[in-house]
């Protein structure tokens, strides 16, 4: 490898137009281009493919029939490439039991700390082998609570939340409905209990019995009259409420029954290890004179204060050879603005952009060199101030000897960039050529590049007056993580950016405590959920409720729509088609053709989700799992419909010329022309393109959409039902995955809305659009403990020149 550059040759991945390009190593490059110009196709679908492909087929030969099922990117050929490692975003959803610790491995390092160097309590046999000081091995895990540091327990609040009612009227909200919970409050009347006084007027002793004896008395009841039907005595059977929850809750295959029971039960903390998770003989060894729990709770920042005494003794022996070890490490977090994070921390509370940075960071200590390393938008969820500090990180691994390729909207990386690869001039079949290639500077000259416009900004956008508010909504006392006791005020009718630095407090704000205060006022009905499916948050432990002094202003709205990254479904079998109800439309078109209705196919033959209809190998998935050995499982192509999903006689309907297969493999650009004259279809479409999303499939399955594309299909789902009333939309980060030109497109969407009366409300970092704001508030000073107050809030301009605010510099950048 004397040349020093990755030379690509006739690259036809996805939308690729057979490109020829090279690309410097030991450099930092940007691709950049507008959404679905086929940057990522390039980045990740070909270059890091290829290089995956390469270092499979030398290690694991046999490994060569999975791959040839998954394909090879099409690519001719591509010289000089290094082994690489790819640091996505999407698609990589931790598991529940991983936390920040597991995610960088500190957690092995601590626990080796603790059993090597750790103060054994007088009397221990001998020491502790590391894995006793892990809550997920049986070595290491509190025997009461199986390691989770929580016990699910009632008590009288959960079961019966309204005492003012009587057992007839549902006291017990835990019980079950219909007849089951009729024979309980039967059998307690036979038992002599009062079933029509209210709760709280009932004796304390049978309140007590009625909740949680273990008692399971069996008696004759003999039914009321009920609408004039004469019903026989039985033999009925009590059980109490606790019994009948946890009871449930432990057994029940009904995930629905599960969870609702679930809402009567409380989590605390285990009584035996007091949350920690560990056995007592692990609690017993401290470090410093804390247990290793009580570290796992601290923040990173703070831990490494507390090691750098015993890193700084000299020597080799455990204690100061890893107490080193974690300083070093957990100071590249810091710096990557992750420094208020504590090891405990589960890793499904993080953003896609903190989980990003850590295994960055963690890379970071691996001492590789000659790798490449493929990012996606590393400055996701990032403010400039903490970008500033990613680039010097990534400079680091760069004179580590490695290659870096990050696909990147945010202009203020791509300029600090050693090579720029720019891909469009548009989307889908309107993209996929390489605009330019080399210097940054050099983009100048790319006359069609979308990207040239916001690379070299001239002046500053026009002034523009902010909005007047129609009025304030007010939260006092908000007591939620960093948040203490803080007032914050949000005007309505207007467009609202929150900011701050990475942990300031912005999502807690925004996306917890003001959303789950007006959702407590409006209640569920006038919420438009976040996912179609259930059991979201089942995995993140007990919910923590904010505490609120006192809200005002909360009649103003009538509704709330959060619109966020969480995927639209979890199988390849949801997509924006199914989500946003296009396909309803898509189906009766196909079921309402000539040939349809003579073999007497419905709509319901259309979907993948019936079996008349659906390719029977794959059963509609139009993949199928393959097993790689030590890959996260990679989906494969059907083997019988080559990923069409239908079976051969549905596929025998055509619609002008195209069979509903083919519909799915269009893009909203494409669908929207051959769908013009359906309106229903037109109308979804419409909106699709409005955000930004033109060059989605409809097929597009959900597991394969970033966050940020999820959100813009919320948001077009959102906007293409026409609404009265005042409703409250909440975004966080909406910009995350576009190209500046397609967060101008957007932008005027969430305008619009304002400009219909709405409120909205952005966490965002994009100064562009918090400069395009009525309002901001600002968050900070800092993250975790030091973040968590309003710096400044006012008008872009106010805030652009409050002191104290790390946000002002980069706002008044933008003439703010
Ligand atoms: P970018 O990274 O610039 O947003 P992509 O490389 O993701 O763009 O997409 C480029 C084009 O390729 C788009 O038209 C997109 O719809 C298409 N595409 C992306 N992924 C796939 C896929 N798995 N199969 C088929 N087409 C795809
Ligand atoms: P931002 O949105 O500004 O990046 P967050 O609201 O996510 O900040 O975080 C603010 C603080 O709250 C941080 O210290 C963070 O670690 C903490 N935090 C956020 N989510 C959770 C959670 N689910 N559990 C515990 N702490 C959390
Ligand atoms: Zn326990
Ligand atoms: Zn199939």
């Amino acid at each position: 490898m004397t040349d020093s550059y990755v030379r690509v040759r006739g690259a036809r991945e996805h939308n690729l137009r057979g490109i020829d390009v090279d690309i410097p190593r030991d450099a930092l490059v940007a691709f950049t281009g507008v959404s679905g110009s086929g940057k990522s196709s390039l980045a990740f679908g070909t270059l890091y493919a290829e290089a995956q492909r390469r270092y499979f087929e030398s290690v694991a030969p046999y490994a060569r029939r999975l791959i040839h099922q998954v394909g090879a990117p099409k690519v001719e050929e591509i010289s000089g490439l290094p082994p690489a490692v790819a640091l996505e975003q999407r698609r990589s959803a931790p598991t529940s039991r991983s936390s920040v610790g597991t995610v960088t491995t500190l957690s092995n390092t601590l626990r080796m700390l603790f059993s090597r160097a750790g103060a054994y309590p007088p009397g221990s046999t001998g020491r502790l082998d590391s894995d006793a000081f892990s809550p997920n091995t049986a070595a290491g895990a509190c025997p009461k609570c199986h390691g989770l540091g929580t016990v699910h327990r009632v008590t009288e609040d959960s079961l019966v939340p309204d005492p003012s009612r009587s057992i007839r009227d549902g006291a017990v909200a835990a019980w079950p409905g219909a007849w089951q919970g009729k024979n309980l409050r039967d059998v307690l009347a036979t038992l002599g209990h009062d079933v029509d006084r209210p709760w709280r007027d009932l004796p304390a002793a049978d309140r007590h019995w009625i909740l949680f004896t273990d008692e399971q008395p069996v008696v004759t009841v003999h039914p009321v009259r009920e609408a004039g039907r004469i019903q026989r005595p039985y033999q009925g059977q009590y059980m109490s409420a606790r019994r009948y929850v946890l009871h449930t809750f432990a057994d029940s295959k009904s995930e629905t029954l599960r969870k609702r029971v679930r809402q009567f039960m409380t989590a605390e903390p285990c009584p035996a290890c007091d949350g920690r998770r560990l056995r007592p003989e692990a609690l017993a060894v401290t470090f410093e004179g804390r247990d290793i729990a009580a570290f796992a709770g601290l923040p990173l920042a703070a831990l490494a204060d507390v090691l750098r005494p015993t890193a700084a003794r000299p020597g080799d022996d455990p204690a100061p050879t890893l107490a080193r070890d974690l300083v070093a490490r957990i100071e590249v977090l810091t710096e990557l603005g992750l420094g208020y994070l504590s090891m405990d921390r589960p890793a499904p509370t993080l953003s896609a952009g903190e989980l990003q940075r850590l295994r960055l960071a963690t890379q970071l200590r691996s001492g590789l060199f000659g790798v490449v390393y493929v990012l996606d938008e590393p400055s996701a969820g990032l403010h400039p101030a903490d970008t500033e500090a990613l680039l010097t990180v990534l400079g680091r691994l760069k004179e580590a000897g490695n290659t870096l390729f990050v696909v990147e909207h945010d202009m203020d990386v791509v300029r600090r960039a050693d090579w720029l690869v720019d891909i469009g001039p548009r989307a889908g079949e309107h993209g996929g050529r390489v605009l330019h290639s080399g210097p940054v500077a050099a983009l100048a000259d790319a006359e069609h590049s979308a990207t040239r416009r916001f690379l070299f900004v001239t002046e500053p956008p026009p002034a523009r007056t902010p909005r007047t508010p129609t009025g304030t909504l007010t939260l006092h006392g908000v007591t939620l993580h960093n948040l203490r006791d803080l007032d914050a005020a949000f005007p309505l009718g207007v467009f609202t950016a929150v900011t701050g630095v990475s942990g300031s407090g912005k999502s807690t704000l925004v996306t917890r405590v003001l959303a789950e205060a007006v959702q407590d006022r409006l209640g569920a009905a006038a919420t438009r959920p976040d996912t179609d499916e259930p059991g979201d948050d089942q995995d993140t432990g007990p919910a923590v409720r904010a505490r609120l002094t006192a809200t005002i202003g909360l009649d103003a709205v009538d509704r709330l729509v959060r619109v966020d990254q969480k995927p639209i479904g979890r199988t390849p079998r949801s997509n924006l088609a199914t989500y946003t109800g296009l396909f309803d439309a898509v189906r009766k078109v196909f079921a309402a053709t000539d040939e349809a209705r003579a073999r007497g196919y419905t709509a319901g033959r259309f979907s993948f989700n019936v079996p008349a209809g659906r390719c029977g190998t794959c059963q509609g998935e139009g993949f199928t799992a393959v097993e790689l050995l030590f890959l996260p499982g990679t989906y494969a192509p059907c083997a019988d419909c080559h990923g069409a999903r239908y079976n051969p006689e549905t596929l025998q309907i055509t619609y002008r010329g195209r069979t509903v297969a083919d519909v799915l493999g269009l893009t909203v650009d494409d669908a929207a022309e051959f769908l013009a004259d359906v309106p229903a279809a037109a109308r979804s479409l419409r909106t699709l393109k409005d955000v930004g999303l033109g060059y989605l499939r409809l097929g597009q399955p959900a597991t394969e959409l970033s966050g940020g594309e999820a959100q813009r299909i919320k948001l077009a789902a959102e906007l293409q039902r026409a609404r009265r009333g005042h409703t409250l939309y909440l975004l966080d980060e909406p910009t995350t995955g576009l190209h500046p030109a397609d967060t101008e497109v957007l932008l005027r969407q969430l305008h619009g809305l304002v400009d219909a009366g709405h409120t909205v409300v952005v966490v965002e970092h994009d100064m562009g659009v918090v400069a395009g704001a009525d309002h901001v508030i600002d968050l900070g000073p800092g993250g975790g403990a030091e973040g968590g107050r309003i710096v400044a809030a006012g008008t872009p301009a106010e805030v652009a020149a409050a002191p104290g605010s790390r946000t002002a510099r980069y706002l008044a950048r933008y003439g703010a």
